[in-house]
């Protein structure tokens, strides 16, 4: 006796092979019946005797494809009819939009072959791809996810492609992105002029034109590189002046584990995180005299090495057998470029050629960063190959939700049920090109997973951006939420947990409901509110950016704060990188309280140390003087700075003695190693000993640490090690960065439970 099912699969079920996956299993257990995607996932209907269907069922889970994730199935039986042959069905579009999006995907090994194989077809063939593995979010403009919704739907397949798709034996078998060298995109070598150079194959002369030390601008997947040769000093400071970015590190690519191993050290995690489908920038420390261009990444001990994702990426490295930077295809300060057009114009001061291909990409999507730390990923920037799959959280959020972020590394993020999507790396929301990428982006999001807001969850800050987007928007409950709140949270709401707990966001800048500018925070939280128990004394720090660029300022503030009157009497570094004169006229601006405001932040008092240390002056990147002073540190010192604790309410760490002590040493010529490192002490001692009366006082025993300072490992890995030892339970970010790209996550979770 035969019976029918219907059978409804949720999840990651789309774009990774899954109906071709569905197709052979019902077949080899000799059902009827078909499979197809819908808005909410895959449907399947199966007709059979009982031990058949069971055998299905077992196996659909035990054996899906590996890049599949199944959240939920849903199986009801229903009226036979009689249907003997299984097909695969053209999608359907339904009223509900639940099914993820499938991040962008590394080449797989079967397709890297035949890439490498001359009696293949596609040997060489630069968009080579299967339903495996290759492009998904950066080339899907609505789902379910066919062909004709993505930018393939340019390139109608040629009579073998369609052989492949419809040819259930076939790896390409309802393949959307499938195509060939005869009908598929194609890749062109140009001057920044855009006149050809009309070589047989561009990608091999493109990698001619790197080994001579050129420059090339380079389109992948998510947006444009920029590249050369990792070792050739001349070609890597080039780009670093032309790029305007002083300071900031440069990405790499080798072509395999063991090149990289000869420039950093790999243990066993990174390679795995490495070599992972998603294809991050994993931080590695350096060898010591590694041949790696100087310019790279400037006084660094980590570099960033991602391993090659794209056909086309393999295809550089083998022919140039170089390791090559990789840095995203912009001015600082701008998004990433991803229109061809907007591409050769802002990038043809910088790059010497570009190899560019008539595909579009649909969705801006930056590299992702990622170090290991405590035997877990510790993600610093999250992006492709991670976004769009959510984050699945303990609790619901009771309504449909957008948090819009923070100011800096924006990331914007969708909650409904348990799932938190959270968008890809947006950027700094200062100008008007990635304003726009946020609200497309949001649209996009809010399309792609059918959520209509009703909550809105913003930064408290009046002025931002992305505070005045949410002012705009209609008939939603909008929730203000505190910056280092939302820290917090997201650390919690990755874990689990419900609170309180106690706090810990120590970063750059975050506004206060005080009006005081806060960043050095101890705070007792839950996830729907907080108490502010202790922070670092607030300094006046004088400018409004230019307090954040000129690190010499906090230098001034931090001094004059500490040792009173005439820090100018004192022989600092600092002092040199600018005219006495001008610092004079700012410390009369702090002594009359002119443009001037009051703050807590954690990174102004590492900007301070570093300029007064003379390790860093101007900062291109809010971070820089920090990374500079982690850069410096010397192991196996143990001393620190003396401070005091009044406990006024809240809480105030006082520096001054402790700051004091450290310009005495830098006068009288101690070294810079052995000064830095007793300034992380000093700042792991403060955090031990506040929690430790804070547990005294609070009962609490559980402590997450969040905020942009915590990606410094000296720190980290000091202040983690020194809390377990006195037996605290501590937590850290993970799948979201401690930095303001996790800020969203933090918002969402924060606005519902306050709306309860
Ligand atoms: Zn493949
Ligand atoms: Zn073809
Ligand atoms: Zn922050």
């Amino acid at each position: 006796m035969n019976e029918r099912c219907q059978i409804h699969v949720e999840g990651i079920v789309q774009g990774v092979g899954f109906r071709p996956f569905i197709y052979a299993l019902a077949t080899e257990n000799r059902l009827g019946g078909f499979v197809l995607n819908n808005s909410a996932g895959v449907v399947i209907e199966l007709e059979g005797d009982r031990k058949a269907l069971d055998r299905f069922l077992a196996d659909l889970r035990k054996q899906a494809p590996p890049h599949a994730s199944i959240e939920k199935i849903v199986c009801d039986t229903i009226p036979v009819r009689g249907e003997e042959s299984f097909n695969i069905e053209p999608s359907r579009d339904g009223p509900e939009r639940r099914a993820f999006i499938s991040p962008d995907k590394v080449i797989c090994d079967e397709c890297l072959n035949e890439l490498f194989d001359p009696s293949n077809r596609r040997h060489r063939y630069a968009f080579i791809s299967c339903t495996y593995c290759g492009p998904r979010f950066t080339i899907i403009g609505k789902i379910p996810y066919d062909r004709q919704h993505t930018t393939m739907a340019a390139f109608p397949m040629c009579l073998e492609c369609q052989r492949e798709y419809h040819d259930s034996t076939s790896r390409r078998f309802h393949a959307q992105a499938n195509a060939c060298s005869r009908c598929g995109p194609q890749v062109r070598l140009v001057r920044p002029d855009g006149s050809e150079l009309n070589d047989i194959d561009p990608v091999s002369a493109a990698a001619r034109l790197l080994g001579s030390g050129a420059i090339l601008a380079l389109k992948g997947l998510g947006g444009y590189h920029l590249a050369c040769n990792a070792l050739d000093e001349a070609a890597v400071a080039t780009l670093r002046r032309r790029k305007k970015r002083e300071g900031k590190p440069f990405a790499l690519m080798a072509g395999d584990l063991q090149t990289i191993e000869r420039f950093c050290f790999v243990e066993e995690g990174e390679k795995f995180l490495l070599s992972g489908p998603e294809r991050p920038i994993v931080l590695l420390r350096q060898r010591d005299r590694s041949s790696i261009a100087r310019d790279v990444a400037p006084g660094q001990k980590y570099l960033g090495w991602m391993l090659p994702y794209t056909p086309v990426h393999y295809l550089l490295i083998e022919n140039s057998g170089l390791p090559l930077v990789m840095t995203s295809g912009n001015l600082s300060e701008e998004p990433i470029a991803h229109e061809d057009s907007d591409a050769l114009q802002r990038l043809s001061r910088i790059a010497d050629y570009f190899l560019v291909n008539n595909r579009e990409i649909q969705t801006r999507c930056d590299d992702s960063v990622m170090r290991k730390f405590d035997n877990r990923e510790l993600m610093i920037r999250r992006s492709r190959g991670y976004a769009p799959l959510p984050i699945a959280l303990a609790r619901r959020f009771a309504q449909d939700t957008l948090a819009c972020g923070a100011h800096l590394k924006n990331t914007f993020c969708l909650g409904r049920d348990h799932h938190a999507f959270l968008s890809h790396h947006i950027g700094d929301l200062e100008n008007y090109e990635t304003l726009k990428s946020f609200i497309e982006g949001i649209e996009q999001f809010k399309s792609f997973f059918d959520i209509q807001p009703s909550l809105i969850a913003h930064d408290l800050h009046p002025d931002y951006l992305s505070t005045k987007y949410a002012a705009g928007l209609d008939g939603v409950n909008r929730v203000a939420v505190q910056h280092h709140h939302a820290h917090i949270v997201s650390c919690m709401a990755e874990h689990g947990l419900e609170g309180p707990v106690i706090g810990i966001a120590f970063d750059g800048l975050g506004y206060g409901p005080d009006g005081t500018i806060w960043g050095g925070e101890f705070l007792i939280a839950d996830l729907a509110g907080y108490t502010r128990r202790a922070h670092l004394r607030c300094v006046s720090l004088a400018g409004g950016d230019s307090a954040i660029r000129e690190p010499w300022r906090s230098a001034l503030s931090y001094v004059k704060d500490s040792l009173g009157k005439n820090p100018l009497a004192l022989e600092l570094p600092g002092w040199r990188s600018v005219s006495l004169n001008k610092v004079a006229q700012v410390e009369t601006m702090l002594e009359r309280n002119v443009n001037t405001f009051r703050t807590s932040s954690c990174g102004r008092l590492f900007d301070a140390v570093a300029s007064i240390l003379g390790l860093n002056h101007k900062a291109n990147f809010e971070g820089q003087a920090a990374m500079a002073l982690e850069a410096a540190a010397l192991q196996g010192i143990e001393d620190d700075y003396p401070f005091d604790i009044e406990e006024n309410e809240p809480w105030q760490i006082d520096l001054r003695p402790g700051i004091a002590s450290l310009v005495g040493e830098v006068v009288a010529g101690s070294e810079t190693g052995v000064i830095a490192a007793k300034f992380h002490n000093t700042l792991g001692s403060v955090i031990t000993e506040v929690c430790l009366r804070l547990r005294k006082t609070e009962g609490l025993n559980r402590i997450c640490l969040s905020g942009g300072t915590f990606q410094n490992m000296y720190l980290l890995e000091r202040v983690v090690r020194r809390l377990r030892e006195r037996g605290f339970q501590v937590f850290v970010n993970s799948k979201v960065p401690p930095n303001d790209g996790g800020i969203s996550l933090g918002q969402a979770v924060i606005a519902n439970a306050v709306v309860g």
